[in-house]
């Protein structure tokens, strides 16, 4: 609890905070600040920093704060646990800043199969309340231990068990919606699915204050295997060879060489310095032959394409394997102390060809850029490796643009799971027409006519 007489000597007094401070508890507006700088970025992004912060602990308090900002004509961005990666959850103008941390109401009905989650909830808690019902939440993206439900579904998440599994929105029943004017709506996925809308808005088009979410059973049994190959083009082409055999492995993940090395660097796992391409696999199911079957087809086709297989045994070898994958993110952090991390998308097939040609652009230019991603899918994460003390940010903006160019002119899509935030925005009229774009400018205009949420976000 923050101590009054201190808060006294930092406090913007604005007019907006004025009036949160009469509408609302004390410990639920941060004026302070030392209190709001904490609120103005997100995992890749610096902005604004925010006029005031509020902690709403129910959808009435987002009501509130959301009317407030609209009388004040100040603008409102949504906030979760700003692991986000495209700058979504950044201001990029004095703001409220609506955090959603506090919002942690979470009730799972065992007998629909369903999750209530507040938007705050922690993506690891669904599934972990879920569990003594014999229920998982499947939307696993690798933030899943600090992102919330409400980031989730505002970015339309993925992860690694997408392949098979689905995305975060393919789990949504309905949503709690407040939209721009401080009204409450009840959204389900029936036509007209305004909830489908709302999924993947980034924070533009409404605030997800509640998720009713779709819970399954666990797969009874799991394989993993990882192999490597000497070339991207033999890794793309065993995991099309998997699929069209039949195999539907629920976890699917790439690492490219340069990402292999910064892992072994960083933990000596005994992995393969040498390979061009990383493949690691798990199947599930309920049927343990089947399970097997489907690891068989995959490793199968992983030979076939001139790969080296390691089956893991036990599920502690399992882990050992999956470890690797999971400790990307430090390792890489070990080598630049900060990233721009792509997110493109492209139809498997191009796989090769658009790996080679990041990684061509990558060694033309003075940064490390590595790759990784959801293979499964055709989901790569270019990540551009730089120091913001001494590296020129319109030259990372640079190369994250050619990135972006390279995935369109191979048939693909700018994001494939972070989102368009601040980061990509600008390359929108790359991958949209303009009669496209003009109608998402109209739904915008529809939804918030005067521009309050998450303005400079997702359109040009
Ligand atoms: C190490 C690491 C690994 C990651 N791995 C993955 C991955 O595997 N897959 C993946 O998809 N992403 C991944 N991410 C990105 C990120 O975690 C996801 O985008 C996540 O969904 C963001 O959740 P959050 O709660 O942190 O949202 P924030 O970053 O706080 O916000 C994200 C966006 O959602 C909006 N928003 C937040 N809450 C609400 C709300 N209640 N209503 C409306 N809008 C809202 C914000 O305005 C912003 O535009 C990773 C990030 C990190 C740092």
């Amino acid at each position: 609890m923050r101590d009054s007489g201190k808060r006294a000597n930092t406090t913007a007094h604005s007019p907006l905070s004025t009036d949160l401070l009469r509408r609302l508890a004390p410990r639920q507006v941060l004026t302070s600040l030392a209190e709001r700088r904490n609120y103005r970025y997100d995992a890749i992004q610096f902005g604004e920093t925010p006029l005031a912060v509020v902690l709403p602990e129910n959808t009435a308090d987002v009501v509130v704060a959301v009317k407030a900002a609209r009388a004040a004509g100040v603008p409102i961005v949504g906030r979760g646990a700003a692991s986000g990666l495209s700058g979504g959850a950044a201001p990029l103008r004095e703001s409220l800043v609506i955090s959603f941390t506090r919002m942690t109401g979470l009730r799972i009905d065992p007998v629909r199969r369903e999750a209530h989650a507040q938007a705050g909830v922690v993506t690891l808690a669904v599934s972990d309340a879920a569990r003594p019902h014999g229920l998982i939440y499947p939307p696993d993206p690798a933030s899943f231990r600090t992102s919330t439900i409400g980031g989730n579904l505002a970015e339309n998440a993925g992860g690694p068990m997408c392949f098979k599994y689905g995305v975060s929105g393919d789990y949504v029943k309905g949503l709690e919606v407040v939209d721009a004017h401080g009204e409450v709506h009840t959204l389900t996925r029936d036509a007209y699915d305004l909830a489908g809308l709302l999924i993947g808005s980034e924070g533009t088009l409404g605030l997800i204050t509640e998720a009713a979410l779709r819970l399954l059973p666990p797969p009874r049994f799991t394989r993993t295997l990882m192999a490597h190959f000497p070339e991207v083009g033999a890794c793309a082409e065993a995991v099309s060879q998997a699929i069209a055999a039949g195999a539907v492995p629920s976890k699917l993940e790439f690492m490219d060489r340069a990402c292999t090395n910064a892992v072994e660097d960083y933990l000596v796992l005994g992995l393969p310095r040498g390979a061009e391409a990383v493949l690691l696999v798990d199947t599930d199911g309920d049927d343990l032959e089947t399970v097997e079957e489907e690891r068989a087809l995959v490793e199968q086709a992983c030979v076939a394409a001139g790969g080296t297989v390691r089956r893991a045994g036990t599920d502690a070898e399992a882990a050992a394997l999956w470890q690797a994958r999971r400790s990307v993110s430090p390792a890489l952090g070990r080598i630049r102390p900060q990233r721009m991390n792509e997110d493109i998308a492209v139809p498997r097939s191009a796989l090769p060809e658009v790996v080679r040609e990041i990684r061509a652009l990558g060694d033309a230019s003075p940064f490390p850029v590595v790759q990784f991603g959801h293979i499964g899918d055709g989901n790569l994460h270019p990540n551009i490796l730089f120091d913001p003390r001494q590296d020129d940010a319109a030259a990372v903006h640079h190369l994250a643009h050619q990135i972006a160019l390279v995935a369109l002119r191979h048939g693909g899509v700018l994001s494939g799971e972070h989102g368009i935030g601040s980061m990509k925005r600008d390359f929108m009229t790359d991958a949209l027409d303009p009669v496209t774009l003009d109608v998402l400018r109209d739904v915008k205009r529809t939804l918030d006519p005067a521009d309050l949420l998450n303005p400079g976000k997702v359109l040009p």
